[in-house]
């Protein structure tokens, strides 16, 4: 009773990255703020591809970029892009300091030791103080900072280091209400006050990220960091951004299954009626998450079917109802949504995490295509 028709021509999982959709996002922030605008691009540009969102940014409005590690920062460099990029998480014992001081990289000093590592570098570091304001995570403890910024003022004296800015970051911005955006927003005025006082004139101050751009204007200083919101994500929920994933996978094999066959692994899902399945070549280990099971639903022939099961490491199956989808048809996991796809908040709410998990996941096997229109990509120059 069971029968099996496999596609004559399989071909792969895809990651499609329109970059047309980041070059959009990058101008409605560079819209909202009246400060530069610092695109950042860890985590691969949130999975997008660095260099690629990176040049993108560039050309539409962004003047700076950002990113957490070193090595992120050296690799734009080596892939050709000259704007000033700042990473602000390191090891104040790095002995990669003097490549990135050489290499014109700005650094984040969140400590005492920080400095001292950057003075003893060769060359002067261009460096942005680095506040905690709320987050109890990787800036300076406030009872610390006035021995900073002395040490810096003395440092600056001393041609070791010129500081050029201070940073700190909110917790809470997503909550435009949350108390902690203003005491987090007075510690940083404090910071850029005592800052003053020991005779520091840093003259790029920045605190917003991408909901604080988009809500919380007091705070946007003379630059804003804006990293989700150039890939299309706003946990705001206050502006229509576009999306610029699209993943998709051919259906590799379908079977038709009598009521009550179970599928998948654990047998927690049967058939509740004879139906036919579909069998999808992606699992979680290219970052569709295990956890999103239950909920999750995939587009088939311009309807939502749902899964069936739960997702393997490699693979996944759908219920294919009376869609009529032979193998070989193409199954969107999301996109823009425009064409009734789930999109990446979607995934996000079934699996109870943030959209940035599902884009920074992506695993390494899926092949990835970019887009664009509009683009001269310095980077692939
Ligand atoms: C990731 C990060 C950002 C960007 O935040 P988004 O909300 O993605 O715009 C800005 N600043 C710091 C310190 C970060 O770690």
């Amino acid at each position: 009773m069971m029968s099996f028709r496999v596609a004559e021509r399989t071909a792969d999982a895809l990651l499609t990255i329109d970059l047309d959709a980041v070059a959009a996002n990058t101008r409605l922030f560079a819209e909202r703020t009246a400060g530069e605008l610092i695109a950042v691009v860890k985590a691969d540009g949130y999975g997008h591809g660095a260099a690629d969102v990176a040049a993108t940014a560039l050309a539409n409005g962004a003047s700076r970029l950002g990113v957490a590690r070193l090595d992120e920062a050296l690799a734009l460099r080596d892939q050709g892009l000259s704007a000033p990029i700042i990473s602000w998480l390191t090891d104040a014992r790095d002995d990669a300091f003097a490549p990135a001081v050489d290499a014109g990289i700005e650094l984040a000093v969140p400590s005492l030791a920080h400095l001292l590592s950057l003075a003893r570098t060769d060359g002067v570091a261009k460096v942005h103080l680095h506040l905690d304001t709320g987050l109890a995570r990787d800036g300076a403890e406030p009872a610390r900072w006035i021995d900073l910024c002395r040490a810096a003022r003395e440092a600056e004296f001393h041609g070791q280091v010129r500081v050029v800015g201070i940073m700190g970051h909110l917790a809470e911005a997503d909550d435009p209400a949350a108390p902690s955006n203003s005491t987090g927003r007075r510690r940083f005025e404090w910071a850029v006050d005592v800052a003053r006082l020991c005779g520091l004139r840093p003259h790029l101050l920045h605190l917003a990220a991408t909901s604080a751009t988009l809500t919380l204007p007091a705070t946007h200083y003379s630059a804003s960091r804006v990293g989700a919101g150039l890939v299309g994500i706003d946990l705001s929920r206050t502006t229509r951004l576009r999306q610029p994933m699209t993943l998709t996978a051919p259906l590799l094999a379908v079977r038709s299954v009598a009521a009550g066959t179970p599928a998948g692994y654990g047998h927690d899902w049967a058939a509740p009626r004879a139906t036919r399945l579909g069998l999808v070549g992606l699992g979680y280990a290219d970052g569709i998450p295990r956890s999103s099971a239950a909920g999750a639903h995939v587009l088939v022939r311009g309807r939502r079917v749902a899964l069936a099961g739960r997702i393997s490491m490699d693979q996944l199956v759908v219920d294919l109802a009376d869609t009529g989808a032979m193998a070989g048809d193409e199954v969107t996991l999301f996109g823009p949504g425009d064409r009734g796809e789930p999109t990446i908040a979607d995934w996000a709410g079934w699996s109870d995490t943030i959209e940035h998990e599902i884009v920074t996941r992506v695993g390494a096997r899926v092949r990835r295509s970019v887009t664009a229109t509009t683009l001269a990509v310095g980077a692939r120059a």
